[in-house]
């Protein structure tokens, strides 16, 4: 009963900050029930908390034709929100944290794999960490336990399938300046006038990066943001430092690096028209998109099977790490992404059993 599975896996709390152990533990009997090899890929997260990957198999091998791909973590939940943990169905919808995002499609794809027997190999991977920046995800396709032919990634996308995403790159920024007296500006330099002179840069590197344009996506170009600003101590004090977050969501077709190429190109202007100009460009994040032909056999089963056309999105999701292991991907699952990561996320019952169906006939289909 796909209900049932859903309201057990709402039940067991797995925000990111905890150890997803309960919910492998339950994921791990319940496929083992099944028939299916499972497979622990456990890891220290950055707290030194234990999280765990699990791979489970229909056949005993390394390279599968198939992987059903759902991350076992969820966003925090308002603890006075009394259904959070208790799934709750009211008009034909089921509320809970995790609902659409994502343990709607884990249950979908534990009932699809309900009482069949594939003739190729297929794979269901359960991942963590997934919302605090794809870790777990990132870790298997370090570590390529697996080649993987095709997958499907299970996120709320009301059951469009999504056949590409844009990548997500982000840097901290810091500029230096001197600090003085702001009665004697001539006796240093302000790091937030520096860092106001490459910002506007950026505006300037913005607009440019809008003439590569891929079609598919809406924006159709690889956006910036200046999230966060931050700098100086007082205001009469020229500001010694000023540090701002630079985030960019590249196009599949465009590397990461090509933004840190023109970012650094303005920052050499600048450094040449003030040579006493300091900045540190810390890039910690390059996640790259995905994209998958419009013409796999993945992305036309599942537009038939759906009746609905192959999107793109703006975000970043796991298909870039299945990427990694091998294989074609698309994105698609129950419930609505602008649902999920708030009080009140559900997902739609009959949208939640349509799921099921369209995994089973894509498994008898490719396996
Ligand atoms: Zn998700």
């Amino acid at each position: 009963m796909i209900k049932e599975i859903l309201a057990d896996l709402v039940r067991i709390d797995s925000v990111s900050t905890r150890s997803n152990a309960e919910i492998v533990a339950y994921l791990e009997r319940r496929c083992e029930a099944l028939g299916l090899i499972a497979r622990r890929f456990p890891y220290a997260d950055e707290q030194g908390v234990e999280k765990i990957n699990l791979i489970a198999l229909t056949h005993d091998v390394q390279e599968v034709e198939l992987a059903l791909v759902g991350h076992t973590d969820t966003v925090p939940y308002d603890p006075n929100w009394s259904e959070a943990t208790n799934l709750s169905e009211r008009d034909g919808k089921l509320y809970g944290r995790g609902a659409c995002d994502t343990k709607g499609f884990i249950a979908a794809a534990l009932t699809a794999v309900e009482n069949i027997k594939p003739g190729k190999p297929l794979a269901l991977i359960f991942t963590a960490d997934e919302e605090i920046g794809l870790i777990g995800a990132k870790k298997l396709a370090q570590a390529k336990p697996l080649r993987v032919r095709y997958s499907i990634v299970g996120e709320p996308t009301s059951l469009r399938p999504i056949r590409a995403g844009k990548g997500y790159s982000l840097a901290e920024v810091i500029v230096k300046g001197r600090e003085a007296h702001s009665a004697y500006p001539a006796l240093g330099a302000s790091a937030i006038l520096r860092a106001a002179r490459l910002i506007n840069r950026l505006e300037v590197i913005a607009a440019q990066l809008e003439q590569d344009q891929h079609s598919a996506f809406d924006p159709p170009y690889t956006t910036i943001n200046i999230g966060l600003i931050h700098g100086g101590s007082a205001k009469n004090v020229l500001a010694g430092e000023c540090r701002f977050t630079l985030e960019w969501r590249p196009i599949p077709t465009q590397s990461s690096e090509h933004l840190l190429d023109l970012f650094n190109a303005a920052i050499g202007e600048e450094m040449a028209s003030d040579p006493d100009f300091q900045c540190i460009v810390d890039a910690n994040r390059q996640d790259t998109g995905f994209e998958t032909a419009p013409d796999s056999p993945l992305v036309q089963l599942l537009e038939k099977a759906t009746g609905n056309e192959s999107g793109t999105v703006a975000f970043g999701t796991e298909a870039a790490q299945m990427k990694l292991l091998g294989s074609e991907a698309v994105v698609i699952g129950p419930g609505d992404i602008r649902e999920a990561h708030r009080t009140g996320e559900f997902v739609p019952v009959d949208e939640l059993e349509r799921c099921a169906d369209i995994i089973k006939q894509t498994i008898k289909e490719l396996c």
